[in-house]
């Protein structure tokens, strides 16, 4: 089986987020069979809701009319944007999520913007897999539905979606003021380092499925540091820095978008 990845055809930019479509193609040599698989991506939606209906309609009508269509969010859906003085503490982001049709989230550092045991309280309400992978729980921090990879199969091609969290460390504890009611910090979550996270699970995925997608949260540089060192993900959807992009970006070594 061959594995080709192209750039989709939609591609939109808004102030504080993207919407990127990847498509990947498989082609089954013996019987001459193409399977298209497309990916659409947001990531740092921050809690602005202007153009969220939007792109839940381009998505909606997309899966309606192809059903090997994943919609992934990067992380950071939290903090900072016009539902954030609604004072709903997520409540109302969350409510989007769900109405949005995503198949899968990650965590980004600003998600635990309300504290990590709001974070997770907000987690419970989602219908979708929060993945994490890299995610290290502290004291009674134990979420129920956070799995580290979830699979899909779409026309015959099996697609495993491997989510990781954006670093907290460089925001620290003093980043947050949020404390709980014995007047601790609510940080009670750590997150390991990707690629020795991720490096077995990889492997052992690439018996089971075609494709092998991995979501992050760290930005650009530290992607194609990820791709260099397991080149079995197909592909990495990535967010945190805010980046857009005018075409898919292939890793020079491994050739992989
Ligand atoms: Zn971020």
């Amino acid at each position: 089986m061959k594995i080709i990845a192209r750039i989709g055809a939609i591609r939109w930019i808004f102030a504080a987020f993207f919407l990127l479509s990847v498509s990947i193609s498989t082609y089954y040599a013996a019987a001459a069979d193409t399977v298209t698989v497309t990916f659409y991506h947001t990531s740092d939606l921050h809690e602005n809701s202007a153009n969220l209906p939007q792109i839940a309609r381009l998505v909606r009508d997309k899966k309606e009319k192809d059903s090997n269509v994943l919609f992934l969010d990067c992380g950071d859906r939290y903090n900072n944007g016009d539902l954030t003085p609604l004072k709903t503490r997520g409540e109302a982001m969350t409510a989007m999520i769900q109405a949005m049709s995503y198949d899968a989230v990650v965590p980004g550092n600003h998600d635990i913007t309300f504290g990590s045991k709001r974070f997770l309280e907000l987690v419970d309400k989602y219908s979708l897999p929060l993945l994490c992978a890299n995610c290290v729980w502290i004291g009674d921090m134990k979420p129920k539905n956070v799995p580290s990879y979830k699979i899909y199969e779409l026309d015959g091609v099996t697609v495993a979606i491997i989510g990781t969290a954006g670093s907290l460390t460089h925001f620290g504890p003093a980043g947050y003021k949020n404390k709980d009611e014995d007047g601790l910090l609510e940080i009670r979550w750590e997150t390991s380092e990707v690629v020795e996270s991720i490096r077995s699970m990889a492997s052992d995925l690439d018996k089971k499925a075609d494709i092998i997608v991995l979501m992050t949260h760290l930005g650009p540089k530290e992607d194609r540091k990820i791709a260099q060192a397991l080149p079995r993900i197909d592909l990495i959807a990535g967010g945190h820095t805010h980046d857009t992009f005018d075409t898919m970006v292939f890793d020079e070594q491994t050739q992989h978008p």
